[in-house]
């Protein structure tokens, strides 16, 4: 009965923020857990597949929507929670909302893109039957501080997993191979790549030391920042060795081979840039621990169409645009890596905000390597945008942009409304998460990003 009203009330709250206009709230969650505080417990129990964890600090969304796509293509009924709305609230808002009037479930699995700091929780209420874990990077220096304390939160977690349940973590990266330390190795599936498109000049940044001793890593190969293969100079240790390895390139048709346990078969690479074929690579991953064929997931990779934000495709008055958000030094390195790739000339623009969902503080742009970025990117002119638009001008002087090349417009419409203009081809769109909400609410507006997905 508590239970119900939990649901009712939280549901009739949704409804009443949402026609209040605040979209995307936390109520539902807090209300739901005032009301019953084991709610996400109680519902998650009632998921016949569980509950699936997806976190680390980059690559979340995309790993989430790619493990979701793959599951529905096998035939399961998933549901997912909001991009963005990772938290705890989140989360029990996500199941709420796919919870009948009986207390019946509406899907058989739950997918959840978690925030590294509310895994503990979220994993001692719902013993999930898998966690996936991408990476940990530094994220904005205000909001979790040390990436180490982020480790210890996700290594908590693992704690409370299903005793039949499976951890899915990124070998290449030292921080989430240790994970898999504690854990028996049949709870274990490893991925990484043996073979990818290394960037010899980029740096190893956050990790250069034994998560176990301290003592330097050596790097046989890194494929981007400090995701390698990797042994201890100290210890010994090294990177696990791998379940699930991307073991071929193929670069003109845009597919690589991968191999699942003993098993090789060739997949699309859906999504451009190295840290997104780790994305995909992880979902793979998953799927297949879960029983998915190799050759399946290949078929269902065909149809993927990634999420607003994560270098999605639309068209402005006839103009090519593409989005990408930027949320922190190392997933914004990677977005410039691969507009570095397309050499067609386009106008660029990068949108600030510092809202708390955006981190507050945007020194990390600061961290950004537009130094050696920008000369390889096609961009001609830049605009900058949002309420931290003068911060990001002068952090684009500094990387030598000069004055005649660069735009000031605080009012994001009307940014966007100008670089579409002044574009003869295409338009790059950078912004922080706030900034790409009201850029998105914007362009749906005029009726240009219909096909959007919520969230
Ligand atoms: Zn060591």
């Amino acid at each position: 009965m508590r239970l119900w009203l939990a649901v009712f009330l939280a549901r009739a709250a949704g409804w009443a923020s949402r026609v209040l206009g605040h979209g995307g709230s936390s109520l539902p969650g807090a209300v739901a857990r005032a009301i019953a505080p084991s709610v996400l417990q109680e519902l998650g129990r009632r998921l016949p597949s569980g509950a699936v964890l997806v976190t680390g600090t980059n690559g979340k969304t995309t790993t989430a929507a790619l493990a979701e796509h793959l599951m529905r293509r096998g035939g399961r009924a998933v549901l997912r929670n909001q991009t963005g709305a990772n938290l705890v609230l989140g989360l029990t808002a996500a199941l709420i909302q796919a919870t009948g009037w009986r207390l019946l479930p509406r899907a058989d699995l739950a997918l959840l893109e978690t925030d590294e700091a509310s895994v503990p929780r979220a994993a001692a209420e719902l013993r999930p039957r898998g966690i996936v874990v991408t990476n940990f990077f530094r994220d904005q220096l205000d909001r979790y501080g040390e990436l180490t304390h982020a480790v210890r939160l996700v290594a908590r977690g693992l704690e409370a997993l299903d005793p039949d349940g499976r951890a899915i973590l990124n070998a290449d990266d030292p921080n989430v191979a240790r994970l898999g330390e504690p854990l028996r190795s049949e709870q274990v599936v490893f991925y990484g790549m043996v073979a990818g498109w290394g960037d010899p000049e980029d740096s190893p940044g956050d990790v250069r030391h034994c998560p176990l001793c301290g003592a330097e890593l050596l790097y046989r190969r890194r494929f981007y920042a400090h995701l390698g293969e990797y042994r201890c100079t100290g210890c010994g240790w090294q990177r696990p060795p791998l379940t699930v390895a991307v073991e071929e390139m193929d670069l003109v048709h845009r597919r690589v081979k991968v191999r699942f346990g003993d098993v090789a078969a060739w997949v699309p690479a859906v999504l451009p840039g190295t840290y997104n074929l780790y994305n995909q690579l992880a979902a793979m991953a998953w799927a297949w621990s879960w029983g998915m064929a190799p050759d399946a997931l290949g078929e269902a990779l065909n149809d993927f169409r990634p999420a607003f934000g994560r270098m999605e495709r639309t068209a402005v008055r006839g103009r090519e645009v593409w989005f990408a958000l930027v949320k922190n030094p190392t997933g914004f390195n990677q977005v410039l890596a691969t507009l570095a790739a397309e050499p067609q000339a386009a106008v660029g623009l990068v949108a600030i905000n510092d809202d708390y969902a955006d981190g507050r503080d945007v020194s990390w742009l600061w961290d950004v390597d537009f130094e050696r970025w920008l000369p390889r990117v096609a961009v001609r002119q830049w605009w900058v945008s949002g309420r931290r638009a003068l911060d990001m001008a002068v952090r684009l002087k500094y990387a030598g942009v000069a004055a005649e090349a660069l735009t000031i417009e605080e009012d994001l419409a009307r940014a966007l409304e100008g670089a579409v203009d002044s574009a003869a081809g295409r338009v790059y769109v950078l912004p922080t998460y706030t900034a790409m909400l009201a850029l998105r609410r914007h362009l749906t507006k005029q009726g240009a990003v219909r096909h959007f997905r919520q969230g």
